[in-house]
């Protein structure tokens, strides 16, 4: 390609609103252009490397024996009710009317449908397992876009969808997906970690996250750097102390904290470490036809409530906060003065909480504190539950070293469905011995729009973008100096390029008459890995600049080596053939 023939869209300044680098950068870069809240165009630029990302999912996904189809975006309401998601989605889902007034949505995902033809077409055993996939445009109405196509409402998904005769059908159809993910991302080349992951109100029992590791992440990683052990934050489990409690040495006394509101400032004031301190939340848990009861929830001063742990705890699913005003009513305290001490409510202990003693607490009284406070003497002995954020340095849940904590990006997401659909929907099949069943689903997603994104949190600097040459949206740029007064500067240029065409290699020619420091400058924004340089004063000794984006030097090449320089550069590590 030409830059004369092509279109360039760099900018000088992001927009203000973009906050991350990769958000910044593909505007920048003129990869994207925005057209309304969390909606996107991809140009020609960015279209390039979305479509690589692309061919290598469908790549793998065919290797895996996955079936490419597609189907409509917009959906009938009736797919969706029958399964009860046209309620549980709320806001997050699209809804269109017709000109008959008849309910679509457009798909935020497509178990349903998927379903749907499943149960149409596939009637024995014998035509199991199948696996049928699509790489196609979701919607999701999300509350706060943001980090333009990191979290947009408009993107592109591939979704899978496995159906299997049993169990153990599922567990083999789920393992050739991850494997498939674990390919995909290593070609890409981004660092990634798969994390076990939270299976929500599907009731599935296995599920995995493919993160994207990169500081600006969403998504909390709990991994530990001695094992293969990870997992999203919300799962990981925080293991009980090892040292069983300790007896009572103080008296419960009452102190003075005036002004002192968070476990910091109380601890601070009091000259006591953090890890002495317990907060209290209240919350109401609420079940259908029954008066909400109230649980004081106690967790460690430095400590994170967990609240997928919590809503896992027996008699509290499903919880709310309670509010100030019933925290006013019921405890007669104001909301940031709680403590657990003197009130007859039902209270859930944090593991570390239950093995501690002599803690601090509020006294249920503004400007003062609780201090020596011990279960059993002080209040009654808690039920115990783990209910908090595991933090760097608690012990690793599978007994081996010390977890650490890493922020990622969500790019993928495999899930055991089991036959929380299929039942619902009627998905079965006659097995051998003429019984009709439900078929084991498994759901697999793998945001394409994100990981371009995400790819870019990844591999940038303050100059721009470096693309792992998997994803770049061209191999070699090639950048003259003086292409418009130089006939010997555009000869070896149109040289290379044809000899880069030929060797597969997709140069990029910058042929613009602008000054060399645009070039350059842009070049560096697009962030194509591998650049060629021709200069007047370099062909003289028949040499061209080669410079790696990474590189922090050029070195000089002979003109007719510049392919074989460029491949000896090439990234092994992504061919398919090294997946
Ligand atoms: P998140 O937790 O980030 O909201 P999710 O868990 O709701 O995502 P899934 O239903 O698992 O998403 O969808 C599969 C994949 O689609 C995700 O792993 C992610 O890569 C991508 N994805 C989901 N929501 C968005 C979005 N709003 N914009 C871009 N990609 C998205
Ligand atoms: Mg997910």
């Amino acid at each position: 390609m030409r830059a004369s023939q092509y279109y360039l869209a760099t900018l000088k300044e992001a927009p203000q609103e973009a906050e991350l680098p990769s958000h910044k950068l593909m505007l920048r870069a003129g990869l994207i252009r925005k057209l309304g809240s969390g909606l996107y165009s991809w140009m020609p630029l960015g279209l390039r490397v979305l479509r690589k990302v692309e061919t290598i999912v469908r790549e793998e996904m065919n290797r895996a024996g996955a079936l490419e189809f597609v189907a409509p975006p917009i959906q009938p309401a009736e797919l969706w009710k029958e399964t009860g998601r046209w309620d549980l989605y709320g806001p997050l889902m699209l809804r269109i009317r017709d000109r008959a007034e008849r309910e679509f949505c457009y798909a935020p995902t497509a178990e349903e449908v998927v379903c749907d033809i499943v149960r149409r077409e596939i009637k024995s055993y014998r035509q199991l397992p199948v696996n049928f996939y699509q790489v196609q445009t979701k919607f999701r109405d999300e509350i706060r876009p943001r980090f333009g196509v990191m979290r947009a409402r408009e993107f592109t998904m591939k979704d899978a969808y496995s159906f299997d005769a049993d169990y153990a059908g599922l567990q083999k159809s789920y393992r050739a997906m991850y494997e498939a993910y674990v390919r995909i991302f290593t070609r890409l080349g981004l660092e990634f970690r798969a994390v076990a992951a939270d299976t929500g109100e599907i009731g599935g029992t296995g599920s995995h996250e493919f993160q994207v590791i990169a500081g600006s992440g969403e998504d909390a990683i709990a991994f530990a750097p001695d094992s293969d052990y990870a997992a999203n934050v919300e799962l990981a489990e925080a293991l009980a102390p090892k040292a069983p409690r300790g007896g009572a040495t103080q008296a419960m006394r009452k102190v003075a904290t005036p002004g002192q509101h968070t476990c910091e400032d109380v601890c601070a004031f009091l000259g006591l470490p953090l890890e002495k301190t317990v907060k209290s939340i209240v919350v109401m848990h609420e079940e259908e036809g029954k008066p909400a009861e109230m649980v004081m929830l106690l967790v460690r001063g430095d400590h994170m409530l967990n609240e997928v742990k919590t809503s896992k705890v027996p008699g509290l699913k499903p919880f709310r906060f309670a509010t100030d005003a019933e925290i006013r009513e019921r405890l007669r305290a104001t909301p940031g003065s709680l403590g657990p001490v003197g009130h007859d409510v039902k209270i859930v202990a944090d593991r570390t909480v239950a093995a501690m003693s002599d803690f601090v607490v509020g006294a249920n009284e503004d400007g003062h504190h609780l201090t020596g406070v011990n279960f059993g003497r002080d209040l009654p002995e808690p039920v115990v539950a783990d209910i908090r954020n595991v933090v760097a340095g608690d012990p690793s849940p599978d007994g081996r070293g010390k977890l650490d904590i890493a922020r990622g990006i969500e790019v993928g997401h495999v899930f055991q469905l089991r036959t929380a659909y299929t039942s619902k929907m009627g998905v079965t099949y006659i097995d051998d011995k003429g019984e009709t069943k439900p078929m084991e689903m498994g759901c697999y997603g793998i945001g394409v729009t994100r990981v371009v994104a995400a790819a870019i949190e990844q591999n940038h600097d303050d100059k721009g973008i470096i693309w792992p040459d998997p994803m770049s949206p061209f191999t070699v740029a090639i950048v003259p100096l003086g292409f418009h007064k130089s006939d010997a500067v555009r000869d070896a240029a149109e040289k290379a390029y044809a000899a880069f065409s030929a060797a597969g290699l997709e140069p990029f020619l910058d042929d613009r008459n602008e000054r060399p420091g645009v070039l350059l400058a842009d070049q560096e924004l697009i962030g194509i890995p591998h650049r060629i340089v021709i200069g007047e004063r370099g062909l003289k000794e028949g040499v061209v600049e080669y410079q790696h984006r990474r590189d922090t030097q050029a070195t000089r090449v002979a003109l007719d080596q510049a392919v074989a320089h460029v491949r000896s550069r090439l990234d092994p590590a992504h061919s398919p053939r090294a997946a």
